[in-house]
């Protein structure tokens, strides 16, 4: 059993003695258990939250700051560790993970620097006896929940933002891996004071809701589908919280016309199938021109199926398994419902053999695909690439705005003037060209339409967890003609 953080305690039983199991994906095999918080729990991790706030709040910058850079140094030291931790409850390829902390330990030290240098500015006066300034001031506690595929890219994307900011937060983990949060707890963050970072174990439905209608709970920043969005949205509002949502996607990705195939084949397969199509951004619709679709589904096909699929912990593994049997479970029955529409399978399209344990499902490249079925309009999560024909390149950007999400969109082009048209056309939060998936510490991210409102890293990240307030001073000491009485 592994147990919640609170107040710089670890506590092993949720209030109710209730326990969730977590299992390794690869093996099927329960590896650790954690408590599953209850709303007295989230009680408990809010009030540590809010108690600590009271002195973060005055820390200086510089002093959360070396806080950080420290974490930062201590991740270094148990880089391996957590990467394995990380592919043991997640399932990715272990080099998946050696990069996904690769990043955390980024982010700390991007948000540490920015934040030396973050501060409100000072306005034009309208007269000249006054002072007019703005201070930009941390919120309070910040809820971070965080979905099961980037456990600690996710968290760490809010939390260093937030903690730089002066906020304090809980988090709550996904309930399918929460152990690599907890572990970061233990060797990482450890010289935070208590109450600053805690995090709250527990099911979605019950730890998570209580922290977002918890009423000491500020900001609620949450990753995850859509559907609970819309959800943390309808109870969060009732508060007027700040709520920032970063959804699902089903981004597509254009070949252009004079893209090179086999390339172009190579990249939409990595687009696609990097952490089995767990992440938010993976390709889910191909556009290909008619005159080059064959000569690319049969490059994408021999290149897909030279991928290895196996434990993440295997080096010599591409794609590792889904992280739950009901996410492979949906990704089936999005090909299913392709199938009785008149989609074709070219490769894939059900677990492989030889892997009898673990959620794994074969990369399956379907054409003659429409819009009308649901692997090309909902978000599919898993490793498919359904390829579709386009005749010119204005139906082709018609075709990635046809869809209720707009997180990101990408292009194999180098032709300029379709490259600006795609980047000026096409409605997502991120445009990718001939680099898919590529993140950038200080480049904002998060989506248009459903797939969110909110934008992580940059300085957009810090300001998301900063309130600005406008401050007005006069120091003539007057008595002011536009006071009472007015006559
Ligand atoms: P999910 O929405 O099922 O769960 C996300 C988190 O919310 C988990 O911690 C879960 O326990 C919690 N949760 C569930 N119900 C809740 C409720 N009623 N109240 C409060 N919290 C609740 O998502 P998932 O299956 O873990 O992750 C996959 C989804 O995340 C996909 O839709 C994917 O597109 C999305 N995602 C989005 C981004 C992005 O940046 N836009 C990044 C990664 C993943």
């Amino acid at each position: 059993m592994q147990p919640m953080f609170i107040n710089g305690q670890w506590v092993s039983r949720s209030s109710d003695g209730e326990v969730i199991d977590v299992v390794n994906p690869a093996t099927e095999e329960i590896i650790d258990s954690v408590p599953n918080g209850s709303a007295a729990d989230a009680d408990k991790a809010v009030q540590a939250a809010k108690s600590a706030f009271k002195e973060w709040r005055w820390t200086s910058a510089y002093e959360r700051a070396e806080l950080m850079q420290t974490a930062a140094n201590k991740l270094r030291h148990h880089f391996d560790a957590i990467a394995e931790l990380l592919t043991l409850e997640e399932g990715k390829a272990i080099s998946e993970n050696e990069e996904e902390v690769e990043w955390v330990i980024g982010s700390l030290e991007y948000y540490a620097g920015l934040i030396r240098n973050s501060r409100g500015r000072v306005l034009q006066p309208a007269v000249r006896s006054q002072f007019n300034f703005t201070l930009k001031e941390p919120y309070g506690v910040v809820a971070a929940i965080v979905p099961f595929n980037f456990p600690l890219l996710l968290m760490i994307w809010k939390v260093a933002p937030a903690l730089a900011a002066g906020n304090t937060v809980v988090i709550k983990p996904s309930d399918h891996t929460p152990l690599s949060t907890l572990k970061l707890m233990d060797c990482v963050f450890d010289d935070f004071p208590p109450g600053v970072i805690n995090v709250l174990t527990g099911r979605g439905e019950r730890a998570g809701e209580a922290l977002v209608a918890h009423p000491d709970v500020p900001v609620v920043a949450f990753t995850g589908s859509t559907a609970i969005g819309r959800r943390i949205s309808e109870i969060g509002s009732r508060r007027i919280k700040r709520l920032h949502l970063e959804l699902g996607g089903k981004d597509p990705f254009v070949i252009a016309p004079d893209a090179d195939v086999e390339t172009a084949a190579e990249a939409v397969a990595y687009a696609a199938l990097i952490n089995a199509g767990q992440v938010c951004t993976s390709t889910e619709r191909v556009y290909v021109p008619e005159q080059l679709a064959g000569a690319f589904t049969g490059a994408l096909v021999d290149f897909v199926q030279s991928l290895k699929l196996g434990p993440g912990l295997e080096r010599t593994t591409d794609m590792g398994p889904l992280a739950a049997p009901h996410y492979r479970q949906k990704v089936l029955s999005h090909i299913e419902d392709a199938k009785a529409r008149g989609a074709k399978i070219l490769t894939g399209g059900k677990a492989p053999a030889g892997l009898e344990r673990g959620w794994y499902l074969e990369p399956t490249v379907l054409t003659n695909v429409n819009h009308s079925m649901v692997c090309m309009r909902e978000e599919t999560f898993g490793p498919t690439i359904p390829v579709m024909t386009y005749r010119t390149f204005d139906e082709a950007i018609e075709l990635c705005n046809d869809s209720d999400y707009g997180l990101g969109a990408c292009l194999r082009s180098n032709d300029p003037r379709l490259i600006k048209r795609f980047f000026d056309e096409v409605q997502g939060g991120t445009i990718w060209i001939n680099d898919p998936l590529t993140d950038n510490y200080g480049g904002p991210f998060g989506g248009f339409k459903m797939s969110g409102n909110a934008r992580e890293l940059g300085e957009e990240g810090l300001e998301s967890f900063l309130e600005t307030k406008h401050v007005h001073w006069d120091f003539s000491d007057e008595v002011k003609d536009y006071w009472y009485p007015y006559s």
